[in-house]
């Protein structure tokens, strides 16, 4: 295999890091060193995936490397919302075959529980509710949007809120939608507190290095990764870097590297949090798959993530960081414009990955090397189960789960690059034309 091509961007611009109250110093790989398992990468994937194999192999040495901070990676940078169920409700096959659709909402729901069970047995502080998630619409597009959406619900027998504008003001405190449709199977939270928290609280023989990118490996097995300061040999490897993949070499034409962005403001004052009253805390998903995605926080700060822009480098940083901060500041005054003075003291991008047909990466990628990511928009639940999952995989224990995303298809092929780049730029500019205000 050889040279890793491509690291994470570890720059600290990340909110929900950011306002973390204290990271201690990280400790990475140094020398040489053996173990059982290696899990590359600690986003919700590595992180379940090394807790279950830790469970399930008390004796076994496992290491979890992490090319940066945990929580200050995509998992960390992402809005948290525990979606169990779709997220983007013009999606055209949701729900069209049921039985496929309840499957893959239990799998959403099973990677949840996980999440949940550890946040309660440790109490890991993360601001972790049930809060549902609320679809709202501010055209008149998304509005019909919401009634189709709705009807695929009855479909699977999904229970939702509709929400008028009224109502919507009671909940949200603002006047901007004028139709909503509310879910209960959502949790939210703070994700960089709930990646720390998972990190912290795994099985005693789990071993964690941060700051310890994986430059080079020698597969075997017995494999053989490098870092900069140290190296690990080992018979078995779970590669849980999501599109990182890439870059050790497997599914280099099938994923899509995408990068999106969110922005948080201050904490609000008493007074401009009574000003706009509704409830505490809550999560908007907007109508349009393009548009934007808001939360108020339960520590009285506003977040709001949209844009995507497509990255063969990942990188979140320059005119494009420039590009959605401003993006974000029009989103934000629209919907309150009574805060327009209220400013953003964080804005951030992170790198997901998605597939073109919607098919994840899941099982044996090479002799000894399994691999799990590409999550499609939900990451947060799905990773949490692949991760699950897959370490149950490599302990032989089977499960409907596991059968289930061992059935689902793979990433299909994509043209390469410029073109590539070309047509999802194409049609990411085309999704943010057509969500209009819902931007
Ligand atoms: C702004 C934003 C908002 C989002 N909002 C949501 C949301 O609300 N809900 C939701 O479900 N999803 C959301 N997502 C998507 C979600 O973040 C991802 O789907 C999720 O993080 C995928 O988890 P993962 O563990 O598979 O991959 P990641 O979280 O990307 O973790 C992969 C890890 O691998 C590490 N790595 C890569 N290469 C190496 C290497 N060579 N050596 C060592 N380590 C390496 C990376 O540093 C990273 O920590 C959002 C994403 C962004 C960017």
């Amino acid at each position: 295999m050889g040279a890793v091509t491509l690291l994470p961007d570890a720059r600290r611009d990340n909110g929900w890091f950011e306002i973390l109250k204290e990271v201690p110093p990280a400790a990475p790989l140094s020398g040489p060193t053996e173990a059982d398992v290696v899990v590359v990468g600690a986003g919700f994937t590595g992180l379940a995936a090394a807790r279950r194999l830790g469970q399930l192999r008390p004796d076994a040495r496992i290491l979890l490397l992490e090319a940066g901070r945990i929580g200050n990676n995509a998992a960390g940078r992402s809005s948290g919302f525990g979606i169990d169920h779709a997220h983007n409700i013009r999606s055209e096959g949701f729900a069209d075959t049921a039985e496929f659709e309840k499957q893959q909402i239990a799998l959403n729901r099973a990677g949840l529980s996980y999440l949940e069970e550890a946040v309660t047995a440790h109490g890991i502080d993360c601001d972790w509710s049930w809060t549902g998630k609320t679809h709202a619409a501010c055209t008149d597009r998304g509005a019909r949007d919401l009634k189709h959406f709705a009807s695929t619900l009855d479909r699977i027998d999904e229970p939702y809120e509709l929400l008028d504008a009224d109502a919507l003001v009671d909940r949200l405190g603002i006047d901007h939608y004028h139709q909503g449709l509310h879910t209960p199977g959502t949790a939210l939270m703070q994700p960089a507190a709930l990646c720390r928290g998972l990190a912290t609280t795994l099985p005693d023989n789990v071993v964690v290095h941060e700051e310890t990118p994986v430059t080079w490996l020698d597969a075997g097995p017995p494999h053989e990764l490098w870092t900069d300061g140290g190296s690990v040999r080992t018979p078995e490897l779970l590669l849980a870097n999501n599109g990182f993949l890439a870059a050790f070499g497997f599914y280099r034409k099938h994923l899509i590297p995408v990068v999106t962005w969110g922005s948080m403001t201050r904490p609000l004052t008493d007074d401009e949090s009574t000003s706009i009253g509704g409830h505490r805390t809550w999560g908007v998903i907007p109508a349009a798959p393009s548009g934007t995605t808001v939360r108020r926080l339960a520590n009285g700060r506003i977040l709001i993530r949209n844009v995507y822009s497509y990255s063969r480098h990942s990188l979140a940083g320059g005119r494009r960081r420039q590009r959605a901060g401003r993006s974000h500041r029009k989103a934000f005054e629209a919907r309150f414009p009574s805060l327009a003075d209220v400013p953003f003291e964080y804005t951030w991008g992170g790198a997901l990955s998605m597939a073109r047909n919607g098919e994840p990466v899941f099982g044996t990628v090479a002799d000894g090397i399994t691999a799990a990511g590409v999550h499609n928009g939900t990451g947060l639940a799905r990773g949490a189960i692949c991760g699950k999952l897959i370490a149950e995989m490599m302990c032989g224990e089977g499960s409907d789960l596991l059968d289930a995303m061992l059935g689902r298809g793979r990433p299909n092929k994509n043209v390469p690059d410029p073109v590539l780049g070309w047509g999802v730029e194409m049609y990411a500019r085309r999704l943010r034309l057509q969500s209009g205000r819902e931007m």
